[in-house]
């Protein structure tokens, strides 16, 4: 007789969109309420007044509808004039892909990459910048986590960096595949604008970008041209009818799953959720150590310090990946992320953003090792065993 073991939940451990709490889901499925007074207008207040500390700011927060690329755009055209120079630090695939967009839109981008599988270097970001005696560079721009390396960057050193060189340029991370899951403080760490997404570390569906800015970038937007009248921050700030802070309609569902998201991040405390994600991805970490083999398993990332808790990049080499992640799914019912660059079977992708816990994590490190076994892959030793230990072991 045929059969699989995928019945049941299927599990999808993709680093975003993440797995939604059946509490978000519920609090999105209901009919349009009136949109200009009663229960969504109260929802609005409370998602605006509660934002500002998911990134540890006192600064403004702007939501986009669209997903992380539309808060890219509104990042650029709200603070940036047309030509302006804008240094973008690479460190996997995502900022080169903000940086695409940044050139069709009229910026003249200077694209720098890390060493593979690391951070950008601070050193080399002082270095560039004192360079720049005419500060001709108006934004540095990069990511907190890059989804295709899980590599996480040293944040508060980039912004000691642009202190050292005395440099005024704007300074701008994408964290969307980090809010919510690994610290940050935006305010603390001298960040001008942030920017997030509802589908990550959120728990929401796609649909809504997230971005916050200080007064320093409230300055910037006031002699931006690349403003148009859709992103416009000053349009979306003024008080008065709901419409406006959306430019249209409010996405009525997504604000109502954001409400109660953001809900669920107060009852859990955000530094026990970066300590819960810390800890969860801990966990993936031991078994990738213990399954690694010469010319078999590895990080991505090479430097441990700089590994992500949100998402694992793990690197297969002469295994082939594809096959590992039709394994996972046909016969046990996981979908695991796909490898990002060159070689889709060189690598894949375990997402553990937002929703996760123990046996979730445990249960797809358990189907890799199986699906692992089952291609007759050459293994280290239990990562199943190497991460129930770590994940046993409580503070
Ligand atoms: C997912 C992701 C994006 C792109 O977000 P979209 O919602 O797909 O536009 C950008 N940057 C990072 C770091 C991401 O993880």
């Amino acid at each position: 007789m045929e059969y699989t073991l995928a019945g049941g939940p299927e599990i999808v451990a993709i680093p975003g969109p993440s797995v939604m709490p059946d509490r978000v889901l519920s609090a999105m499925h209901r009919a349009m309420p009136d949109i200009y007074a009663g229960a969504l207008t109260k929802v609005i207040d409370e998602v605006w007044e509660q934002l500002p500390s998911i990134a540890r700011t006192s600064g403004r927060v702007f939501v986009p509808i669209g997903n992380g690329h539309a808060a890219w755009e509104m990042a650029l055209s709200n603070t940036l004039s047309r030509g302006d120079h804008v240094l973008m630090l690479d460190c996997g695939r995502f900022t080169a892909i903000w940086a695409e967009m940044a050139e069709f839109n009229g910026l003249k981008v200077e694209l720098l990459f890390a060493e593979e599988g690391r951070a950008f270097s601070a050193d080399a970001l002082e270095e560039r910048l004192r360079a720049d005696v005419d500060h001709e560079i108006a934004a540095v721009l990069t990511v907190h986590v890059d989804t295709a390396t899980s590599v996480r960057q040293d944040i508060p050193a980039f912004r000691r960096a642009i202190d050292a060189s005395g440099h005024p340029a704007l300074f701008m991370v994408d964290c969307i595949a980090s809010m919510g899951c690994e610290a940050f403080e935006m305010d603390e760490w001298g960040v001008d604008v942030t920017i997030s997404a509802s589908q990550k570390g959120m728990m929401c569906p796609p649909g809504l970008g997230l971005v916050w800015a200080n007064a320093k970038a409230m300055r910037a937007h006031e002699t931006a041209n690349l403003k148009t009248r859709y992103w416009d921050w000053t349009y979306r700030s003024e008080d008065g009818p709901y419409y406006l802070r959306f430019c249209g309609t409010p996405p009525v569902s997504h604000l109502f799953g954001l409400h109660e998201a953001l809900a669920m991040i107060a009852e859990e405390g955000l530094e026990a959720r970066w300590a819960r994600h810390e800890h969860l991805a801990s966990g993936v970490r031991a078994a990738v150590d213990a399954w690694s083999t010469p010319g078999g398993i590895d990080f991505v990332a090479h430097d441990a310090h700089e590994r992500s808790h949100s998402v694992t990049t793990i690197s297969t080499g002469s295994i082939d990946a594809v096959e590992l992640q039709r394994i996972a799914l046909q016969q046990m019912g996981v979908t695991l992320g796909l490898g990002i660059g060159s070689d889709e079977s060189a690598s894949f992708r375990i997402g553990h953003m937002g929703h996760v816990n123990a046996p979730m994590v445990l249960g797809v490190v358990g189907v890799v090792e199986a699906a692992l076994h089952a291609m007759g892959a050459p293994v280290g030793s239990s990562g199943v065993a190497a991460a129930a230990r770590v994940l046993g072991h409580t503070t």
